[in-house]
């Protein structure tokens, strides 16, 4: 038998949200317009070179970013997805028995990640569905490695706020790696959620994690990044695996960046609609946390797996976490109508 690590054994593999024909889908936190027009218009220009490797560099992709967030190329570190930053982050950082400090419930990958990196997952229980940054200052140890703030947080759309960040980064020792993940960032309220960018950009030991695959609508080609000093970004480079950003997915990434007035557009549009959905589901007697991302958060105990599943009986994906919650992504209006008309005829039940 092929020696495999015990710890893989017993991990859980992550689980996608559920696709199926004909259903709508609010599932995955996808941006539900499609691909904006410029990046649609681009990558059918791009398939003629796609015999040959892509830039391992991304440099006009790195240029982007940095002309984007007024930073430096070498502050940047891309990968195939933020999902693979992270894994680089703790890949750099971690490491056998290096602790890992997250909120929980929080992005279901952190956990998997760090498992698969060899470090040792340590969860700090969420106080009224957000983020207790206290409990996690304090979860701190000499054997700590990396702590990941997800702001907003997934999947219960909650945020932490600028000043107990700022005494949150001010506690946390020197040597360990705050990773703040800003997946929904665009969707957030700037009065509300800070800009961990522009807060914390000159600080050695904060990285700032973003990705196309939300605001950006390209979830499909798998492009994310991390911004942070240029001594932590050249060693996270080392760990990405070659090529793993392809040629489409860094022009795509290139032409998105261009289309930020349409990007704000559809952001208003979902955040609209995000405040409707959550107007409604309260006079509805649900009872969501406020939201600062592009999904809602219905925090229903023993019921969500039935409360899934009478959504999906019915033609809508929804994601539960079996005795926790579920999270609904917001879509296109008709979608979030067709949502709210299930969720109606459950509220019977609350
Ligand atoms: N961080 C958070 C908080 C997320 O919710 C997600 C996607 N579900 C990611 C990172 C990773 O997204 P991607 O790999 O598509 O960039």
């Amino acid at each position: 038998m092929v020696h495999v690590r015990p710890s893989l054994i017993e991990l859980q593999s992550y689980v996608p949200g559920h696709k199926a024909p004909g259903a709508v889908v609010l599932a995955s936190n996808e941006c539900p317009f499609g691909l904006l027009p410029g990046v649609a218009a681009r990558l059918g220009e791009l398939t003629g070179g796609l015999s040959r490797y892509p830039d391992m560099g991304a440099r006009r992709l790195l240029d982007a970013l940095a002309a984007r967030h007024g930073v430096s190329p070498d502050r940047i570190a891309v990968g195939a997805g933020s999902s693979e930053v992270c894994g680089q982050l703790l890949h750099t950082v971690a490491g056998p028995g290096g602790e890992v400090v997250f909120g929980w419930r929080s992005f279901e990958a952190y956990p998997i990640l760090t498992t698969v990196a060899g470090g040792a997952v340590v969860q700090v229980p969420l106080r009224g569905h957000v983020q207790d940054l206290e409990a996690m200052a304090a979860a701190v140890t000499g054997r700590t490695r990396l702590v990941f703030v997800c702001n907003p947080n997934n999947p219960t759309s909650t945020s932490v706020g600028e000043s107990a960040l700022r005494a949150f980064v001010d506690r946390v020792p020197e040597h360990v790696l705050v990773v703040v993940d800003e997946a929904y960032h665009e969707y957030a309220d700037p009065a509300a959620v800070p800009d961990a960018l522009a807060l914390f950009g000159d600080r050695p030991n904060v990285v700032v994690l973003r990705t196309f695959s939300k605001a950006y609508a390209l979830a499909g080609l798998r492009v994310g990044y991390c911004v942070g000093a240029p001594g932590i970004i050249a060693q996270v480079r080392k760990t990405q695996t070659p090529f793993s950003v392809s040629g489409l997915a860094q022009e795509a990434a290139v032409a998105a960046l261009q289309e930020h007035e349409e990007v704000a557009r559809r952001v208003a549009l979902t955040v609209g609609e995000r405040d409707r959905v959550t107007h409604d589901l309260r006079a509805l007697g649900y009872d969501p946390p406020p939201s600062q991302a592009n999904f809602v958060w219905l925090p229903l105990g023993r019921d969500s797996a039935a409360f899934a599943g009478h959504c999906l009986g019915n033609g809508v994906i929804v994601r539960a976490f079996p005795g926790e919650g579920v999270r609904v992504t917001i879509g296109l209006p008709e979608e979030n109508t067709a949502f709210l008309a299930l969720a109606a005829t459950w509220s019977t039940r609350l």
